[in-house]
């Protein structure tokens, strides 16, 4: 299971539909600051599910939709896909490929895809449930983060464990049976 490719359109410095295309094995992103580096990485975050615009470096949610430039106006959604190569059907689904999307529009209005259809976000949740990928997942690993977790709490830093040897579905699941 890899990441195959982002595409952005809207999606906070990423005006223009951007697709970024990714191999096996390790990618950089260079470029001078303030060039959107983080923004990739925000980008799949969000699409994720991520529901915390200061998570994403914003006040508000509406603050992930390109809002403009000198010569440039701004868009009315964020638009937001990814793909990753399921061909060793880590991830519980048939498909070989998967494609989870995400759309926001200025009056707050939102959709998920999954495969093209439209999902809820539980359902883009669950399918990254011990797969370290979902947005609490270990995949992604921000600036101060490596901190955070040393001097975290025990507890917090249990949920780490619990996601690595895979049991965070049944304790999901547990606590909705509850
Ligand atoms: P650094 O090397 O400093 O970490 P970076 O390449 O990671 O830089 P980002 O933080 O990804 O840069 O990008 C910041 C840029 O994105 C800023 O120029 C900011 O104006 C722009 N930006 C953020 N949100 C939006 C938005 N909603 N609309 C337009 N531009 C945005
Ligand atoms: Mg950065």
């Amino acid at each position: 299971m890899y990441l195959k490719s982002i595409e952005l359109q809207g999606f906070k410095s990423f005006a223009n539909k951007t697709v970024l295309k990714f191999n096996k094995g390790i990618t950089g992103i260079v470029g001078p600051n303030g060039s959107g580096k983080s923004n990739v990485a925000d980008a799949v975050r969000w699409v994720l599910g991520e529901q915390s615009a200061r998570q994403l470096r914003g006040s508000k949610m509406e603050d992930v939709i390109f809002s403009g430039t000198e010569n440039r106006k701004p868009l009315g959604f964020a638009y937001v896909a990814i793909t990753i190569d399921n061909s060793d059907h880590k991830l519980p689904i048939d498909y070989e490929e998967l494609t989870v999307a995400r759309r926001v529009y200025r009056s707050g209005e939102s959709e998920y895809l999954i495969n093209g259809h439209t999902s809820r976000l539980k359902d883009v949740q669950e399918l990254f449930f011990d797969t370290g990928i979902g947005k609490e997942g270990y995949s992604i690993i921000g600036q101060g983060q490596i901190d955070k977790i040393l001097s975290g709490k025990p507890e917090d830093r249990r949920e780490l464990f619990d996601e690595a040897v895979g049991i965070v579905k049944y304790k999901k699941r547990k606590a909705l049976a509850e």
